[in-house]
């Protein structure tokens, strides 16, 4: 399991600088959490101002 970045995503770019492991990257249209890399903290969806990022 890995948290998902949805369409909601207006690519602020907030929640890139928070994540510990550097697992978010800009992305077409949106960002996008690389599943390999994210250990699931939370600090991406609590960093979000429209909720983007969610667990599966
Ligand atoms: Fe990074 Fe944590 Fe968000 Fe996973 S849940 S992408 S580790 S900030
Ligand atoms: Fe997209 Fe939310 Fe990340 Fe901003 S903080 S880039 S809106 S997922």
């Amino acid at each position: 399991m890995a948290y998902i970045i949805n369409d909601e995503c207006i690519s602020c770019g907030a929640c890139e600088a928070e994540c510990p492991v550097s697992a978010i990257s800009e992305g077409d249209g949106k960002y996008t959490i690389d599943a390999d890399t994210c250990i699931e903290c939370g600090a991406c969806a609590d960093v979000c101002p429209v909720g983007a990022p969610n667990a599966e």
